[in-house]
């Protein structure tokens, strides 16, 4: 045996171990980061050590350090799990190691992308002919559709950014609504936009489309970007997208849709009404590392017309194998990167159309379950429309509820995180891992009850 295929041994068996302890293991990591240091030693060594012996030395010192993501009784920020079809694909991509930016020099992953990308196109819903990107992530996804729309707009208005930059050049308006996602407001900071005029919500966070519509009327003429929002993190609320898109047309904006996680409700027939209207668009940002299960880093930037991309995105270079009609780097903000389009290859194609449907179908199921077990418990409420996979909950006031998410954390059955949503400390369940199951949430009810009641 060489050292690689001892180290990748090494690696499956502790990997194999720690996944199938995920059934009924603690959630919360239970070493702190000064344990793990210790254990992982301080002192850069002299010589080399055998791979093998490395990996072995990293899983036993990590593992105790590790908080239980993939387990199905994570419910903390929007994570996803790893679907084991992605998760095995990922290791592949490691191996393989293919720098996935030109067609012509890896074909496998090209097509990889090629078919990944037309078959997320069908399932989201959203115009055909679309450029699809593979970014590290729904941020970058925002940041690269922005891009898109920002130079495209100052185009129409006579600017050409990528020669000119912005300095005196027209301003560019960008209206988003008062419960956009924070990282709407760092897209549009890498991009010297500054922060966007709020348009307000409902109590649901909803954009007002009515408010969107007197801020644009009269139209100013001024370049102007909307960008509206699939899946609030609080509440899981989507913006009214047939209103406000046209309110937008009326005054020439780019729309643009931050649709991280609750975007993929368009693949499920019961919950493809929460998207309507949304794929008249210009541009969309989803992930797949969120619900569809893929490892991190993998988000999708989506815009319905190439040109736009590839203008903001494409490069030239001498030394570079350009392909006539665009190559994968064409369409994303890195040079180098890793074959991201495989894990997701791999996700859709081991879910399946009904697969996919059904998985959205059952992140929801669970998070009404969520509600109706926390609406029964005494003192609690809770405070949103649960129309996705979003809960969130208060157990009296501030400091209660505090308790309950600090009780919930030292019982570790579950991993659910607080948040401050409208001025009220609340405990913020968010269902997206494939894996979780009914026994899963019914553990995971319980130990809420548990802990209101101590
Ligand atoms: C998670 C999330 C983001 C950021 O995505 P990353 O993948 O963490 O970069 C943006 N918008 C919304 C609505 C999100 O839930």
């Amino acid at each position: 045996m060489d050292d690689r295929e001892a180290a990748l041994q090494k690696a499956h068996r502790h990997a194999v171990r720690w996944l199938a302890s995920l059934s009924d293991c603690e959630v919360p990591a239970r070493a702190t980061v000064d344990e793990v240091v210790r254990a992982l030693g301080l002192d850069l060594p002299d010589g080399p050590t055998a791979p093998a012996e490395v990996v072995e030395l990293l899983a036993t010192a990590c593992e105790p350090g590790l908080t239980a993501f993939p387990c199905g009784r994570f419910y903390g920020f929007v994570v996803g799990g790893t679907e084991p079809a992605a998760l095995a694909a990922d290791w592949l991509v490691s191996a393989w190691d293919q720098n996935s930016v030109m067609r012509a020099v890896s074909p496998a992953y090209a097509a990889a992308e090629d078919i990944a990308g037309s078959w997320l196109l069908d399932l989201l819903g959203l115009p055909g002919t679309s450029a699809v990107g593979f970014t590290t992530g729904a941020t970058m996804a925002n940041f690269t559709c922005l891009a898109a729309a920002r130079d495209t707009v100052l185009r129409q208005a006579g600017r050409d950014v990528a020669r000119d930059g912005l300095t005196g050049g027209p301003a560019v308006r960008v209206l988003a609504g008062a419960d956009r996602h924070m990282a709407v407001d760092l897209a549009l900071r890498y991009l010297g936009l500054g922060l966007p005029e709020l348009v307000p919500a409902d109590d649901q966070g909803r954009m007002r489309s009515e408010a969107l519509r007197s801020a644009l009327t009269p139209p100013d003429g001024r370049p102007t970007i909307v960008v509206l929002q699939a899946g609030d993190i609080h509440s899981g609320a989507f913006d009214p997208f047939a209103e406000a898109v046209s309110a937008a047309r009326g005054a020439g904006a780019w729309v643009h849709v931050d649709g991280a996680f609750g975007l993929w409700a368009a693949a499920s027939p019961e919950y493809a009404h929460l998207t309507a209207g949304c794929a008249a668009a210009d541009s969309w940002a989803t992930d797949a590392h969120k619900t569809l299960n893929v490892p991190y880093d993998c988000g999708l930037a989506v815009v319905r017309d190439p040109a736009a991309l590839r203008a903001a995105m494409g490069l030239r270079g001498d030394y570079l194998i350009h392909h006539e009609h665009g190559d994968p780097v064409d369409k994303v903000p890195e040079l180098s990167r890793r074959g991201r389009a495989f894990p997701v290859w791999a996700a859709l194609r081991a879910f399946g159309r009904s697969g996919v449907a059904a998985l959205v179908d059952r992140l929801c199921r669970h998070a009404r379950t969520f509600a109706a077990g926390i609406a029964g418990i005494e003192g609690a409420t809770v405070l949103n429309d649960v129309v996705f996979t979003q809960v969130c909950a208060v157990f009296g006031d501030d400091a209660a509820t505090d308790r309950v998410l600090a009780r919930l954390l030292d019982d570790g059955t579950a991993w659910i995180s607080g948040s401050t949503w409208h001025g009220r400390r609340v405990m913020r369940i968010s269902v997206s891992n494939w894996s979780t199951t009914d026994e899963d949430v019914a553990r995971s009810l319980d130990a809420i009850r548990r802990a209101a009641a101590s």
